[in-house]
Formats: C-alpha cells, sequence, structure tokens
C-alpha cells in the first residue's frame, strides 16, 4: 500500500524539547509543518511556542487526535511507551493511518515489541534514531536510521529529510539496534583515546600537540578529530550529551551482543566503564566527563 508523503503544512505532535529535540522541532516548524508540542519542562515549551507559534498541550491524547504523524524525542523507550501508550496518552487519540516515529534511541527489542502492539491497533510505528549530536540537530545534518515498514519511511522521507539523511536500516527495531552499535563504537573511541591522553601527558608529552599528531596518523578517529580539540582540550564539559544516556546506550549495546554471540570483549568493559562513571557522577553529568572520570581514576591507581 502505498502511503502519501507527509508535506507540510501537515500537522506533527513532537514530544520531548531536549537537547535534541528542541531544535529539531525548530527546524520542522521552519520547513511549515503545524507543531503541536509536549514536554514536562514546561519553561522549554513555552519557550519554544514564543519563538515558533506551535500549539502547545499536557493532554496526550489531545496531541494524537491533531496529528498526522507524532515524534518522540525522550530519554528512552519506557518514556515513550509511557507516552504513546497510558490510558489517556497519543494511542487513545490517534486518527487512522497516523503515523508514529521514535527518534529517541531506544531498546531495540522493546522497540520491536511495541511497533507490534501497536501494529494491532492499526498503527505504524518506526524507529529513527539519530546521530550527530546537538550541533547536527541545529544545522539538520544529522544522521538518521530508519527501521520498519518500508512504504511508512518512504511516506516520512522528505519529513526527516529536514532533519538529516536517512538511511533505512531494515525492520522494526533495526534502526535502535544501529544507533546502539554506533554509540558502541562512539563511546570506545572517546574512552580509549582518554586514557591514551592521559598516559601520554602522564609521560610527558603535551595533550595538544599529541592531538594534532593523532589526526594526522592512524589512531584518529571522530572522538580525536572533533569532540578533543572541541571539548576536551579547552576543558568544556558540556556537548548537550548526558554520561546517563550514553551509558543507557551502551547497555542497549551489550543487551544486543550478548543476544547474538558468547565472546564478547569491548562491550562489556566500555559498559561497566560508563555506569561505574554514572554511578560517580551521576546521569546529568556530561558524557565527555568520562574523560575527567579516568583522569581521576588514573590519579587513584598511584595515590
Ligand atoms: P534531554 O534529556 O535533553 O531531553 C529529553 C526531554 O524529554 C526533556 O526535555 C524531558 O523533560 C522530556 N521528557 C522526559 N520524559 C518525558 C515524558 N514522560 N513526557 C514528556 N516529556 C518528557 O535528552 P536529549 O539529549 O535531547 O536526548 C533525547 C534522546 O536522543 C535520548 O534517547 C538520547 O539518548 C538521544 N540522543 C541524544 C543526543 C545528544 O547529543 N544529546 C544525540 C543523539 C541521540
Amino acid at each position: 500500500m502505498t502511503i502519501p508523503s507527509i508535506t507540510p503544512p501537515a500537522t506533527i505532535g513532537f514530544i520531548g524539547l531536549g537537547n535534541m529535540g528542541y531544535p529539531m522541532a525548530k527546524l520542522l516548524a521552519q520547513a511549515g509543518y503545524q507543531l503541536i508540542v509536549s514536554d514536562l519542562n514546561t519553561e522549554a515549551v513555552n519557550k519554544f511556542c514564543a519563538e515558533t507559534g506551535a500549539l502547545a498541550t499536557t493532554r496526550l491524547a489531545e496531541l494524537g487526535q491533531r496529528s498526522t504523524v507524532v515524534i518522540t524525542m525522550l530519554p528512552d523507550g519506557k518514556a515513550v511507551r509511557k507516552v504513546l501508550m497510558e490510558a489517556d496518552g497519543v494511542v487513545s487519540g490517534l486518527q487512522a493511518g497516523a503515523i508514529l516515529i521514535d527518534m529517541s534511541s531506544s531498546s531495540p527489542v522493546d522497540t520491536r515489541t511495541l511497533a507490534q502492539e501497536l501494529q494491532v491497533r492499526g498503527f505504524a510505528m518506526i524507529d529513527a534514531p539519530v546521530s550527530g549530536g546537538v550541533v547536527k540537530a541545529v544545522s539538520g545534518g544529522l544522521a538518521i536510521m530508519a527501521g520498519g515498514d518500508a512504504d511508512t519511511i518512504a511516506a516520512c522521507q522528505s519529513l526527516l529529510e529536514k532533519l538529516g539523511k536517512v538511511f533505512a536500516t531494515g525492520g522494526s527495531g533495526s534502526g535502535h539496534a544501529m544507533k546502539a552499535i554506533n554509540n558502541f563504537l562512539s563511546a570506545t573511541t572517546l574512552a580509549i583515546t582518554s586514557e591514551a591522553i592521559i598516559a601520554g601527558e602522564k609521560f610527558g608529552l603535551d595533550p595538544k600537540v599529541m592531538i594534532d599528531i593523532i589526526n594526522a596518523s592512524t589512531g584518529r578517529s571522530n572522538s580525536s578529530e572533533h569532540k578533543f580539540p572541541a571539548f576536551v582540550l579547552p576543558r568544556k564539559f558540556t556537548s548537550g550529551f548526558y554520561l546517563g544516556l550514553m551509558a543507557k546506550d551502551l547497555r542497549f549495546a551489550k543487551a544486543l551482543v550478548d543476544s547474538v554471540q558468547d565472546s564478547n570483549i569491548f562491550v562489556d568493559a566500555i559498559s561497566k566503564l560508563y555506569d561505574e562513571a554514572e554511578a560517580r557522577l551521576g546521569p546529568m553529568a556530561d558524557n565527555i566527563d568520562i574523560h575527567r572520570y579516568l583522569e581521576q581514576r588514573a590519579g587513584e591507581d598511584r595515590a
């Protein structure tokens, strides 16, 4: 079945105006979509509506009833399930043919279950998590990993392209699986580059010189090329991506790897490291704070 493409001025319900959702929803408003938004943070909602003219509601059923597409950009799939499925939630108000897009980084397994439950009720849900951080959320340059029914993804293509580049990953949950895999690599390169730089510095090397050399050499990565110059070297631990969210993504990555193979060296270690860092620094520390956490641990080693 061909589903009509979602074009402006279709009404988009957007739930979750945090570090990522706010700039993403703003791009959709600027592209001519009608927005109806909701978030527990009323300050963010009021600011967003003042800036864009969007409607706000705390009544999720009303948001569902008015929307052609509902996008969730929440901490995880548990929050998504709550806003969609609770008694007066989004789904209770949805019109036939409405589409749900979860752009949060959620558990791939839970997403599959949720999408199946929604399908039984006659609604299509795709998972479309993103990578690129706040900078790419503002510029519309995100990588979007879309899992689910191909016709539904095609119908949402032009809408999603306002936010970034769309990669179809396969069936339901595959976008969330891809996102967990990406963040496994992203967190790992950050942590191992940190450990290397901390050790080199203790040996007497200059961190900035080390990063310049690594970026001209084979040890480079997105972490050395972007996160170190932008955040670690100037000691700005304000990337806009919380440590607790990264630790959550690594638990999803570990569960994914554990579900398909017994041999698992790195994902165990990296997930444990971020869990320990979260326990010490709290979930609202920045993910770049893994560097300070490793510095503390390196200091304690010889203390
Ligand atoms: P955030 O904590 O800044 O924003 C989450 C928002 O959801 C908050 O405004 C919060 O008030 C709202 N919220 C939470 N529960 C709610 C509920 N039940 N009803 C309504 N609103 C609710 O997080 P973020 O950084 O914007 O991340 C959102 C998602 O995107 C997460 O899954 C995260 O892992 C993922 N992500 C983040 C980044 C990043 O760089 N920050 C990058 C890629 C993906």
